[in-house]
């Protein structure tokens, strides 16, 4: 009838109907940005302040490497992985685009092995990538193609989970762990967290999110957090330390080793070194940088 082909076509607002066609032409952007090579791995590094237990500050250590992955478009500019990530996870592009972010990884590993470097990388894994039946098969020929370490290879992982998958999920875990792979869940303590499951997958690591990261406060004498500017004494800083700490006993717990994402200021720093974390992420220490600049920094020896 006539009311329902008026209906039908009043389905996508004027606005929504933007966001799809602004959606579909960036996948198609992404597409052909990741055929030309208009795409990078950027390498953020990461600090471990376990170090000689004689020293009373003990001096951050490198003792990892996340990739990250940039897009610098002709037409578009810099676009964030925040908003281009979901955008390639809703058309499915993820899975190609994971895997070349994968195989750039494993070049860099195995070219770090020739050099005499045992360095972890670690790599953000969508779900959607975990739902393709040759994720598996295809890291492992990634694997047999590169020769370096596999526990130098990491998997970023995200706690939310649909149910349906988690059998699934959980099983190529499993099989990539058997193939030495690491594991380590991203954006901890933001997402569903099921405590169960954690247990139950063989993870190395937990990442604590950003944004309890940047509450931390340094606790004075008498308990309270010194204000940051233009902020009164409140007692949610204070809250923020507390959580960070409860979930360093948890990890604790799980034998989880920790890292502490988005350091940004040195009271942050300190706070988590006298908290116990021992492993650091921030701008504070570096930020994601080319590929290169970060493996000549190695080379050399001056990134710690
Ligand atoms: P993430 O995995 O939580 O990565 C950390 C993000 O925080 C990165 O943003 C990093 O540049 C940024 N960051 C690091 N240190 C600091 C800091 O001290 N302060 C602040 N404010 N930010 C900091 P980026 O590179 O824009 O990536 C955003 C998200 O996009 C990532 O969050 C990840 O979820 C996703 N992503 C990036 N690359 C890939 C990829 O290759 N595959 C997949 N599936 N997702 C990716
Ligand atoms: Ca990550
Ligand atoms: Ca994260
Ligand atoms: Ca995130």
């Amino acid at each position: 009838s006539k009311g329902a082909g008026r209906a039908r076509m009043c389905f996508f607002s004027p606005d929504m109907r933007n966001r799809i066609i602004a959606a579909t032409q960036m996948e198609q952007s992404l597409r052909s940005a990741l055929s030309r090579q208009h795409l990078e791995v950027h390498l953020q590094p990461q600090f471990s302040l376990q170090s000689d237990a004689s020293l009373e500050h003990q001096l951050p250590r490198l003792c990892g490497l996340e990739a990250l992955l940039r897009w610098n478009d002709p037409l578009l500019g810099n676009v964030s992985p925040a908003t281009f990530i979901p955008i390639a996870e809703e058309s499915g592009l993820i899975v190609e685009l994971g895997h070349w972010v994968l195989g750039q990884a494993c070049a860099v590993l195995e070219d770090m092995a020739i050099r005499g470097h045992q360095l972890p990388i670690a790599v953000n894994v969508s779900q959607v990538q975990f739902r393709s039946a040759e994720f598996v098969p295809q890291v492992a020929a990634l694997l047999k193609r590169h020769a370096f370490a596999p526990d130098m290879l990491r998997m970023e992982i995200t706690e939310s989970l649909a149910a349906e998958d988690e059998a699934d999920m959980l099983e190529k875990v499993d099989q990539l762990a058997a193939l030495g792979l690491t594991f380590s869940i991203d954006d901890f303590g933001i997402g569903y967290s099921n405590l169960a499951r954690l247990r139950r997958m063989p993870l190395s690591e937990l990442k604590i999110d950003r944004s309890f990261i940047k509450d931390l406060r340094l606790i004075d004498d008498d308990g309270l957090a010194a204000p940051a500017p233009g902020e009164t004494p409140g007692q949610e800083v204070c809250h923020a330390n507390e959580i960070v700490r409860a979930m360093l006993v948890m990890a604790r717990a799980l034998s989880l080793e920790v890292v502490a994402e988005g350091v940004e200021t040195s009271e942050q720093f300190e706070v988590l070194r006298q908290l116990g974390c021992q492993r650091v992420q921030g701008y504070l220490l570096g930020r994601p940088r080319p590929m290169k600049d970060v493996l000549d920094e190695i080379e050399a020896g001056v990134l710690g």
